[in-house]
């Protein structure tokens, strides 16, 4: 469903993803995580076709994401984004946002997009928030706009990049329930987070990434319990 063959990008004479390869089913759950620096946003950023890559091949669902004559943006347009910094429009209501996208990539009635934009609102725990103003919003709610707004797009597959790290700790478990319910649900993911709780009970696969590779690519419980790398047995002592 999402392949990556012998990946490699550079910016300029810095090697930022090396030799990646990987292949991730429908339906799987695969975390990312690694020590800063290791290639993370960057790897999940050339799946959508955000950033370009010199070597090797990524494919989403059949569709070569570094081929020139792939329309990108149609692709993109298939696949879920959510950044740690949640990235509202500010000066339109939480309906808005979701709506802007379903109506001019999806050409959507304004009807279709708002009942679409209600029901996913009660999906993420927000339909009565529907009105307001994202500033209004605390950063947890504001993050299960974004989320909501990423599905209104039906994507074939959501990226998360460090979803809860700007949150204030009382307010992460609300978004990780929220991504939770999703995976159970068949969406295909792939999650960068340091948030090893929701690794080990939600994702079937983890990517341990240092120095731009993937140093480990492991069922989830064979990571957690006896990871293979010396770089991942440290990386686990400091964050676990
Ligand atoms: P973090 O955990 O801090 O988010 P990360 O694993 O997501 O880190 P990336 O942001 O993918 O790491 O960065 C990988 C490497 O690429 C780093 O060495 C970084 O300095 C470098 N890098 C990222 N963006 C650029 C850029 N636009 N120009 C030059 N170098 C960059
Ligand atoms: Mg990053």
């Amino acid at each position: 469903m999402i392949t990556l063959e012998h990946v490699s990008k550079w910016y300029g004479s810095t090697h930022v993803l090396d030799d990646c390869s990987t292949r991730i089913e429908k339906g799987e759950v695969v975390v990312v995580c690694g020590p800063s620096g290791s290639g993370k946003s960057t790897l999940i950023k050339c799946v959508n076709g955000l950033e370009p890559f010199q070597k090797g091949a990524i494919t989403v669902d059949g569709i070569s994401v570094g081929d020139p004559r792939t329309n990108l943006p149609k692709l993109r347009s298939r696949i879920g984004m959510v950044f740690q910094s949640f990235e509202l429009y500010p000066h339109m209501s939480v309906t808005e946002n979701i709506c802007l996208a379903q109506r001019h990539v999806l050409k959507r009635s304004e009807d279709v997009a708002r009942a679409r934009a209600l029901e996913l609102l009660d999906r993420v725990g927000l339909r009565s928030h529907a009105d307001r103003f994202p500033a209004t919003l605390s950063g947890g709610q504001q993050q299960r706009v974004a989320i909501a707004r990423a599905l209104a797009l039906d994507p074939i597959a959501m990226l998360f990049d460090e979803p809860t790290s700007a949150l204030d700790p009382e307010m992460i478990n609300e978004v990780l329930d929220v991504m939770t319910e999703l995976a159970k649900e068949g969406m295909t993911m792939i999650v960068v987070t340091h948030e090893m709780g929701f690794a080990r009970r939600v994702a079937d696969r983890v990517l341990f990434m240092d120095a731009g590779a993937i140093v480990e690519d492991a069922k989830t419980a064979a990571f957690f319990d006896k990871p293979e790398s010396e770089r991942a047995v440290r990386f686990l002592s400091k964050i676990l």
